[in-house]
Protein backbone atom coordinates (compact mmCIF):
# COMPACT_ATOMS: atom_id res chain seq x y z
CA UNK A 1 0.00 0.00 0.00
CA UNK A 2 1.14 3.55 -1.00
CA UNK A 3 -0.32 5.00 1.18
CA UNK A 4 -0.34 3.16 4.85
CA UNK A 5 -2.26 3.78 7.80
CA UNK A 6 1.26 4.71 9.99
CA UNK A 7 1.51 7.04 7.14
CA UNK A 8 -2.00 8.43 7.73
CA UNK A 9 -1.98 8.49 11.09
CA UNK A 10 1.22 10.23 10.92
CA UNK A 11 0.01 13.35 8.95
CA UNK A 12 -2.79 13.43 11.24
CA UNK A 13 -0.75 13.51 14.52
CA UNK A 14 1.08 16.66 12.60
CA UNK A 15 -2.17 18.65 11.51
CA UNK A 16 -3.39 18.33 15.31
CA UNK A 17 -0.58 19.40 17.12
CA UNK A 18 -1.47 22.62 15.03
CA UNK A 19 -4.81 22.53 16.05
CA UNK A 20 -4.24 22.04 19.59
CA UNK A 21 -1.53 24.58 18.99
CA UNK A 22 -3.98 27.28 18.05
CA UNK A 23 -1.64 27.58 14.84
CA UNK A 24 -4.18 25.98 11.97
CA UNK A 25 -5.56 27.77 9.23
CA UNK A 26 -9.20 27.77 8.40
CA UNK A 27 -10.36 29.26 5.43
CA UNK A 28 -13.51 31.60 5.16
CA UNK A 29 -15.89 31.17 2.12
CA UNK A 30 -17.09 34.94 0.45
CA UNK A 31 -19.81 34.11 -1.72
CA UNK A 32 -19.73 37.71 -2.96
CA UNK A 33 -17.35 39.59 -5.09
CA UNK A 34 -14.08 41.02 -3.11
CA UNK A 35 -15.09 44.56 -1.59
CA UNK A 36 -15.28 46.22 1.58
CA UNK A 37 -18.66 44.78 2.06
CA UNK A 38 -18.43 41.31 1.90
CA UNK A 39 -20.60 37.95 2.76
CA UNK A 40 -19.43 35.33 4.68
CA UNK A 41 -19.73 31.47 5.53
CA UNK A 42 -17.99 30.96 8.35
CA UNK A 43 -17.31 28.55 9.96
CA UNK A 44 -18.06 26.26 7.45
CA UNK A 45 -22.19 24.78 6.49
CA UNK A 46 -23.24 28.32 8.84
CA UNK A 47 -25.66 31.16 7.58
CA UNK A 48 -24.33 33.74 5.45
CA UNK A 49 -22.98 36.98 7.52
CA UNK A 50 -22.28 40.18 5.95
CA UNK A 51 -18.79 42.01 7.37
CA UNK A 52 -16.88 44.79 6.57
CA UNK A 53 -13.59 43.05 5.09
CA UNK A 54 -10.43 44.99 7.07
CA UNK A 55 -7.81 42.15 5.50
CA UNK A 56 -7.68 42.49 2.01
CA UNK A 57 -5.34 43.54 -0.50
CA UNK A 58 -7.62 45.71 -2.31
CA UNK A 59 -5.84 48.43 -1.45
CA UNK A 60 -7.34 50.73 -4.57
CA UNK A 61 -10.67 48.62 -4.24
CA UNK A 62 -10.25 47.93 -7.69
CA UNK A 63 -11.09 44.19 -7.20
CA UNK A 64 -14.84 44.52 -8.43
CA UNK A 65 -14.60 47.79 -10.29
CA UNK A 66 -17.13 47.92 -12.89
CA UNK A 67 -15.12 49.74 -15.39
CA UNK A 68 -12.39 46.93 -14.41
CA UNK A 69 -14.99 44.15 -15.28
CA UNK A 70 -16.33 45.48 -18.48
CA UNK A 71 -13.12 45.46 -19.51
CA UNK A 72 -12.39 42.11 -18.56
CA UNK A 73 -15.34 40.89 -20.39
CA UNK A 74 -14.56 42.77 -23.86
CA UNK A 75 -10.96 41.06 -23.34
CA UNK A 76 -12.85 37.54 -23.08
CA UNK A 77 -15.16 38.36 -26.44
CA UNK A 78 -11.95 39.91 -28.81
CA UNK A 79 -9.07 37.64 -27.72
CA UNK A 80 -11.04 34.39 -26.07
CA UNK A 81 -10.32 32.56 -22.70
CA UNK A 82 -7.51 30.79 -22.29
CA UNK A 83 -3.58 30.57 -24.08
CA UNK A 84 -3.15 27.24 -23.56
CA UNK A 85 0.47 27.92 -23.74
CA UNK A 86 3.56 29.62 -22.05
CA UNK A 87 4.80 33.21 -23.48
CA UNK A 88 7.40 32.01 -25.60
CA UNK A 89 5.86 29.22 -27.78
CA UNK A 90 2.63 30.74 -28.73
CA UNK A 91 1.22 32.38 -25.50
CA UNK A 92 2.07 35.89 -26.31
CA UNK A 93 -0.76 38.41 -27.55
CA UNK A 94 0.05 41.87 -28.61
CA UNK A 95 -1.77 42.86 -25.22
CA UNK A 96 0.73 41.31 -23.18
CA UNK A 97 3.32 43.31 -24.95
CA UNK A 98 1.25 46.59 -24.46
CA UNK A 99 0.73 45.75 -20.79
CA UNK A 100 4.73 45.57 -20.51
CA UNK A 101 4.94 49.22 -22.00
CA UNK A 102 2.66 50.51 -19.93
CA UNK A 103 3.87 49.01 -16.70
CA UNK A 104 7.59 50.19 -17.90
CA UNK A 105 6.10 53.98 -18.06
CA UNK A 106 4.30 53.33 -14.56
CA UNK A 107 7.08 52.22 -12.42
CA UNK A 108 9.87 54.43 -15.13
CA UNK A 109 12.15 51.51 -15.76
CA UNK A 110 13.46 50.21 -19.35
CA UNK A 111 11.88 47.40 -19.64
CA UNK A 112 9.40 44.76 -18.18
CA UNK A 113 8.16 40.91 -18.23
CA UNK A 114 4.87 39.49 -17.25
CA UNK A 115 5.00 36.15 -14.98
CA UNK A 116 2.36 34.15 -13.77
CA UNK A 117 2.40 35.89 -10.58
CA UNK A 118 4.79 37.48 -8.68
CA UNK A 119 5.76 34.79 -6.37
CA UNK A 120 6.58 33.48 -9.89
CA UNK A 121 8.87 36.57 -10.99
CA UNK A 122 10.71 36.05 -8.15
CA UNK A 123 11.11 32.47 -8.06
CA UNK A 124 12.59 33.12 -11.56
CA UNK A 125 14.69 36.26 -11.50
CA UNK A 126 17.66 35.14 -9.34
CA UNK A 127 18.94 32.63 -11.46
CA UNK A 128 18.26 34.01 -14.85
CA UNK A 129 20.58 37.60 -14.04
CA UNK A 130 23.36 35.88 -11.23
CA UNK A 131 25.98 33.12 -11.47
CA UNK A 132 27.90 31.62 -8.68
CA UNK A 133 29.97 34.54 -8.85
CA UNK A 134 28.06 36.98 -7.37
CA UNK A 135 26.68 37.54 -4.01
CA UNK A 136 22.65 38.38 -3.14
CA UNK A 137 22.32 40.48 -0.16
CA UNK A 138 18.85 40.83 1.41
CA UNK A 139 16.65 41.97 4.09
CA UNK A 140 16.11 39.50 6.71
CA UNK A 141 12.30 40.33 6.52
CA UNK A 142 11.55 39.90 2.76
CA UNK A 143 8.79 38.09 1.47
CA UNK A 144 8.48 34.08 1.71
CA UNK A 145 8.66 34.40 -2.17
CA UNK A 146 11.94 36.60 -2.38
CA UNK A 147 13.75 33.70 -0.16
CA UNK A 148 12.41 31.13 -2.30
CA UNK A 149 13.91 32.60 -5.55
CA UNK A 150 17.38 33.16 -2.87
CA UNK A 151 17.21 29.30 -2.56
CA UNK A 152 17.23 28.68 -6.03
CA UNK A 153 19.77 30.90 -7.07
CA UNK A 154 23.63 29.77 -7.13
CA UNK A 155 24.93 32.82 -5.86
CA UNK A 156 26.45 33.44 -2.81
CA UNK A 157 23.69 34.59 0.00
CA UNK A 158 23.75 36.93 2.87
CA UNK A 159 21.18 38.97 4.63
CA UNK A 160 21.44 42.39 6.77
CA UNK A 161 19.12 42.98 9.71
CA UNK A 162 16.27 44.67 9.07
CA UNK A 163 16.60 47.99 7.19
CA UNK A 164 19.92 48.46 8.99
CA UNK A 165 22.09 50.74 6.41
CA UNK A 166 25.04 49.99 8.77
CA UNK A 167 24.61 46.43 8.18
CA UNK A 168 24.01 46.33 4.88
CA UNK A 169 27.20 48.49 3.78
CA UNK A 170 29.18 46.67 6.26
CA UNK A 171 27.90 43.78 4.06
CA UNK A 172 28.31 45.51 0.99
CA UNK A 173 32.11 46.45 1.43
CA UNK A 174 32.74 42.77 2.71
CA UNK A 175 31.87 41.35 -0.44
CA UNK A 176 33.84 43.57 -3.28
CA UNK A 177 35.39 40.81 -4.58
CA UNK A 178 32.39 39.21 -5.76
CA UNK A 179 31.38 39.64 -9.78
CA UNK A 180 28.44 41.01 -9.31
CA UNK A 181 25.90 42.14 -6.06
CA UNK A 182 22.82 42.38 -5.75
CA UNK A 183 20.93 43.92 -2.39
CA UNK A 184 17.37 42.38 -2.52
CA UNK A 185 14.40 44.26 0.37
CA UNK A 186 10.70 44.74 -0.32
CA UNK A 187 9.36 47.98 -0.93
CA UNK A 188 6.46 47.94 1.55
CA UNK A 189 7.12 44.93 4.58
CA UNK A 190 3.89 43.12 4.26
CA UNK A 191 3.65 42.00 7.88
CA UNK A 192 4.92 45.63 9.76
CA UNK A 193 3.47 47.97 6.96
CA UNK A 194 7.28 49.55 7.03
CA UNK A 195 9.32 51.03 3.96
CA UNK A 196 12.34 50.65 2.76
CA UNK A 197 14.88 53.28 2.84
CA UNK A 198 15.52 52.95 -0.89
CA UNK A 199 17.55 56.68 -0.91
CA UNK A 200 19.92 55.30 1.73
CA UNK A 201 20.02 52.10 -0.48
CA UNK A 202 20.36 53.39 -3.78
CA UNK A 203 23.15 55.50 -2.54
CA UNK A 204 24.96 52.69 -0.87
CA UNK A 205 24.50 50.62 -3.95
CA UNK A 206 26.32 53.37 -5.58
CA UNK A 207 29.08 53.49 -3.33
CA UNK A 208 29.68 49.69 -3.58
CA UNK A 209 28.91 49.29 -6.98
CA UNK A 210 25.66 46.41 -6.31
CA UNK A 211 22.68 46.33 -8.12
CA UNK A 212 19.04 47.01 -6.36
CA UNK A 213 16.29 44.82 -6.63
CA UNK A 214 12.85 45.67 -5.02
CA UNK A 215 9.39 44.06 -4.70
CA UNK A 216 6.69 46.37 -4.73
CA UNK A 217 3.76 43.72 -4.22
CA UNK A 218 2.20 46.06 -1.44
CA UNK A 219 3.55 49.39 -2.55
CA UNK A 220 2.47 49.57 -6.96
CA UNK A 221 -0.42 51.68 -7.31
CA UNK A 222 -0.78 53.58 -4.13
CA UNK A 223 2.73 54.33 -2.39
CA UNK A 224 4.18 57.33 -3.55
CA UNK A 225 2.76 60.79 -4.44
CA UNK A 226 1.10 59.29 -7.62
CA UNK A 227 1.31 55.92 -6.71
CA UNK A 228 4.04 54.72 -8.71
CA UNK A 229 5.81 52.85 -4.87
CA UNK A 230 8.30 53.07 -2.74
CA UNK A 231 11.07 54.67 -5.47
CA UNK A 232 8.44 57.45 -5.73
CA UNK A 233 7.83 58.00 -2.26
CA UNK A 234 11.95 58.08 -1.68
CA UNK A 235 12.76 60.32 -5.06
CA UNK A 236 14.63 57.44 -6.28
CA UNK A 237 12.69 56.56 -9.81
CA UNK A 238 14.38 55.58 -12.60
CA UNK A 239 17.40 54.41 -10.15
CA UNK A 240 16.34 50.76 -9.00
CA UNK A 241 17.53 48.19 -11.40
CA UNK A 242 15.18 45.26 -10.69
CA UNK A 243 11.37 46.18 -9.58
CA UNK A 244 9.11 42.78 -8.94
CA UNK A 245 5.12 43.12 -8.57
CA UNK A 246 2.22 42.04 -8.51
CA UNK A 247 -1.57 42.31 -10.47
CA UNK A 248 -3.06 40.32 -7.26
CA UNK A 249 -2.80 43.31 -4.88
CA UNK A 250 -3.97 46.37 -5.88
CA UNK A 251 -3.74 46.21 -9.46
CA UNK A 252 -6.74 44.97 -9.59
CA UNK A 253 -5.86 41.71 -7.25
CA UNK A 254 -6.64 38.78 -9.91
CA UNK A 255 -3.34 37.64 -10.76
CA UNK A 256 -0.11 38.42 -12.47
CA UNK A 257 3.17 39.77 -11.92
CA UNK A 258 6.16 41.14 -13.35
CA UNK A 259 10.08 41.69 -13.56
CA UNK A 260 10.37 45.67 -15.09
CA UNK A 261 14.27 47.05 -14.72
CA UNK A 262 17.01 47.62 -16.90
CA UNK A 263 17.07 46.17 -20.18
CA UNK A 264 19.63 43.61 -20.08
CA UNK A 265 18.12 42.17 -17.16
CA UNK A 266 14.75 41.53 -18.62
CA UNK A 267 16.01 40.40 -21.59
CA UNK A 268 18.31 37.89 -19.21
CA UNK A 269 14.68 36.97 -17.90
CA UNK A 270 12.81 36.70 -21.11
CA UNK A 271 16.01 33.85 -22.26
CA UNK A 272 16.15 32.02 -18.65
CA UNK A 273 13.69 32.91 -16.31
CA UNK A 274 12.13 29.36 -15.26
CA UNK A 275 8.32 30.12 -14.48
CA UNK A 276 8.75 32.39 -17.89
CA UNK A 277 9.29 29.66 -20.03
CA UNK A 278 7.40 27.08 -18.58
CA UNK A 279 4.39 28.14 -16.84
CA UNK A 280 1.20 29.73 -19.12
CA UNK A 281 0.70 32.96 -19.72
CA UNK A 282 -1.51 35.18 -17.90
CA UNK A 283 -5.47 34.68 -19.46
CA UNK A 284 -6.45 37.88 -21.66
CA UNK A 285 -9.04 38.14 -19.77
CA UNK A 286 -7.03 39.16 -16.86
CA UNK A 287 -3.95 41.32 -19.13
CA UNK A 288 -7.28 43.24 -20.42
CA UNK A 289 -8.57 43.92 -16.73
CA UNK A 290 -5.05 45.09 -15.57
CA UNK A 291 -4.47 47.30 -18.30
CA UNK A 292 -7.78 49.44 -17.73
CA UNK A 293 -6.59 49.22 -13.86
CA UNK A 294 -3.55 51.02 -15.47
CA UNK A 295 -5.64 53.26 -17.22
CA UNK A 296 -7.97 54.17 -14.14
CA UNK A 297 -4.57 54.80 -12.29
CA UNK A 298 -3.07 57.34 -14.88
CA UNK A 299 -5.78 59.48 -15.02
CA UNK A 300 -6.42 60.58 -11.66
CA UNK A 301 -4.89 59.75 -8.32
CA UNK A 302 -8.23 60.05 -6.69
CA UNK A 303 -8.39 56.37 -5.17
CA UNK A 304 -4.52 56.28 -3.65
CA UNK A 305 -5.22 59.59 -1.86
CA UNK A 306 -8.55 58.43 -0.45
CA UNK A 307 -6.85 55.28 0.47
CA UNK A 308 -3.93 57.45 1.98
CA UNK A 309 -6.93 59.71 4.25
CA UNK A 310 -8.38 56.41 5.39
CA UNK A 311 -4.82 55.08 6.68
CA UNK A 312 -4.20 58.19 8.42
CA UNK A 313 -8.26 57.76 10.05
CA UNK A 314 -7.81 54.26 11.09
CA UNK A 315 -4.61 54.49 12.51
CA UNK A 316 -5.30 57.30 14.35
CA UNK A 317 -8.74 55.68 15.96
CA UNK A 318 -6.79 52.85 17.01
CA UNK A 319 -4.37 54.85 18.74
CA UNK A 320 -6.84 56.65 20.90
CA UNK A 321 -8.36 53.66 21.76
CA UNK A 322 -5.28 52.23 23.38
CA UNK A 323 -4.34 49.14 20.81
CA UNK A 324 -0.84 48.27 20.72
CA UNK A 325 0.31 49.04 16.76
CA UNK A 326 3.31 49.02 14.44
CA UNK A 327 4.76 52.24 13.23
CA UNK A 328 4.03 53.30 10.08
CA UNK A 329 2.42 55.71 7.25
CA UNK A 330 1.20 53.13 4.66
CA UNK A 331 -2.07 51.27 4.63
CA UNK A 332 -1.26 47.97 6.63
CA UNK A 333 -1.48 48.82 10.44
CA UNK A 334 -0.71 45.75 12.16
CA UNK A 335 -2.78 45.39 15.52
CA UNK A 336 -0.19 43.32 18.18
CA UNK A 337 -1.48 41.03 20.22
CA UNK A 338 1.47 39.01 20.57
CA UNK A 339 -0.30 35.78 21.23
CA UNK A 340 -1.97 33.31 18.47
CA UNK A 341 -4.82 32.28 20.56
CA UNK A 342 -5.44 36.04 21.51
CA UNK A 343 -5.29 36.88 17.97
CA UNK A 344 -7.82 34.21 17.05
CA UNK A 345 -9.98 35.02 19.68
CA UNK A 346 -10.02 38.40 18.95
CA UNK A 347 -10.46 37.95 15.13
CA UNK A 348 -13.81 35.53 16.36
CA UNK A 349 -15.08 38.88 18.64
CA UNK A 350 -14.76 40.84 15.40
CA UNK A 351 -16.66 38.44 13.38
CA UNK A 352 -19.05 38.76 15.51
CA UNK A 353 -19.70 42.35 15.18
CA UNK A 354 -19.48 42.29 12.09
CA UNK A 355 -15.58 42.84 10.66
CA UNK A 356 -13.52 40.64 9.24
CA UNK A 357 -9.91 40.64 10.33
CA UNK A 358 -8.08 37.34 10.25
CA UNK A 359 -5.21 36.94 13.23
CA UNK A 360 -1.70 36.24 11.75
CA UNK A 361 0.94 34.16 13.77
CA UNK A 362 3.91 31.74 13.33
CA UNK A 363 4.95 30.95 11.22
CA UNK A 364 3.49 33.72 8.59
CA UNK A 365 5.16 36.13 11.32
CA UNK A 366 7.87 35.67 14.44
CA UNK A 367 6.78 33.65 17.46
CA UNK A 368 5.14 35.95 19.69
CA UNK A 369 4.51 38.45 17.59
CA UNK A 370 0.43 37.60 16.62
CA UNK A 371 -1.99 40.66 15.31
CA UNK A 372 -4.32 41.29 13.10
CA UNK A 373 -2.83 43.16 10.15
CA UNK A 374 -5.99 45.56 9.41
CA UNK A 375 -5.16 47.26 5.90
CA UNK A 376 -7.63 50.05 4.34
CA UNK A 377 -8.68 49.92 1.00
CA UNK A 378 -10.25 52.95 -0.97
CA UNK A 379 -13.36 50.76 -1.51
CA UNK A 380 -13.61 51.80 2.64
CA UNK A 381 -16.14 54.94 3.37
CA UNK A 382 -15.79 57.00 6.42
CA UNK A 383 -18.95 54.63 7.89
CA UNK A 384 -17.46 51.80 6.80
CA UNK A 385 -14.35 52.52 9.29
CA UNK A 386 -16.29 53.99 12.04
CA UNK A 387 -18.17 50.56 11.97
CA UNK A 388 -14.94 48.52 12.26
CA UNK A 389 -13.60 50.86 14.94
CA UNK A 390 -16.36 50.26 17.15
CA UNK A 391 -16.14 46.56 16.75
CA UNK A 392 -12.68 46.81 17.93
CA UNK A 393 -12.94 48.75 20.89
CA UNK A 394 -15.76 46.11 21.76
CA UNK A 395 -13.64 43.30 21.43
CA UNK A 396 -10.49 44.89 23.46
CA UNK A 397 -12.75 45.68 26.10
CA UNK A 398 -13.95 42.68 26.61
CA UNK A 399 -10.54 40.87 26.63
CA UNK A 400 -9.27 43.67 28.30
CA UNK A 401 -6.30 45.00 26.55
CA UNK A 402 -7.43 48.59 25.55
CA UNK A 403 -4.57 51.13 26.96
CA UNK A 404 -2.11 47.86 27.63
CA UNK A 405 1.33 47.62 26.83
CA UNK A 406 3.47 44.92 24.97
CA UNK A 407 4.38 43.78 28.74
CA UNK A 408 1.19 43.60 30.05
CA UNK A 409 -0.53 41.57 27.40
CA UNK A 410 2.50 39.00 27.79
CA UNK A 411 2.25 38.58 31.11
CA UNK A 412 -1.83 37.84 31.06
CA UNK A 413 -2.17 35.58 27.94
CA UNK A 414 1.83 34.61 26.96
CA UNK A 415 3.89 34.82 23.58
C1 LIG B 1 1.78 38.90 -2.37
C2 LIG B 1 3.22 39.02 -2.57
C3 LIG B 1 3.88 38.28 -3.55
C4 LIG B 1 3.17 37.26 -4.38
O1 LIG B 1 2.36 37.83 -5.34
P1 LIG B 1 1.49 36.88 -6.27
O2 LIG B 1 1.38 37.62 -7.54
O3 LIG B 1 0.20 36.66 -5.57
O4 LIG B 1 2.25 35.60 -6.43
C5 LIG B 1 5.23 38.51 -3.74
N1 LIG B 1 5.90 39.39 -2.98
C6 LIG B 1 5.31 40.09 -2.01
C7 LIG B 1 6.11 41.07 -1.21
C8 LIG B 1 3.95 39.92 -1.77
O5 LIG B 1 3.37 40.60 -0.79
Amino acid sequence: MSYSEKTRAMYQGVLQGLMDAGLLKQERYIHSPQAADIEVEFPSGSSLKKVINMCANNYLGLSSHPEVIKAAHAGLDSRGYGMSSVRFICGTQDIHRELEHIVTKFLGTEDTILFPSCMDANAGVFEAILTKDDVMISDRLVHASLIDGIRLCSAMQDTFKHSDMAHLEQKLAMHQDRRLRLVITDGVFSMDGDTAKLDEMVALCRKYDAMLLVDESHASGFIGKTGRGTHEKYGVVGEIDVITTTFGKALGGATGGCVSGRKELVDMCRQKARPYLFSNSIAPVIVEGVLKVFEILNASTERRDKLEWNAAYWRKGLQEAGFVLKEGDTPIVPVMLFNAKLAQDFSRLLYEEGVYAVGFFFPVVPQGQARLRTQLSAGHDKHHLDKALGAFVKAGQKLDILGKSRQEIIDRFGM
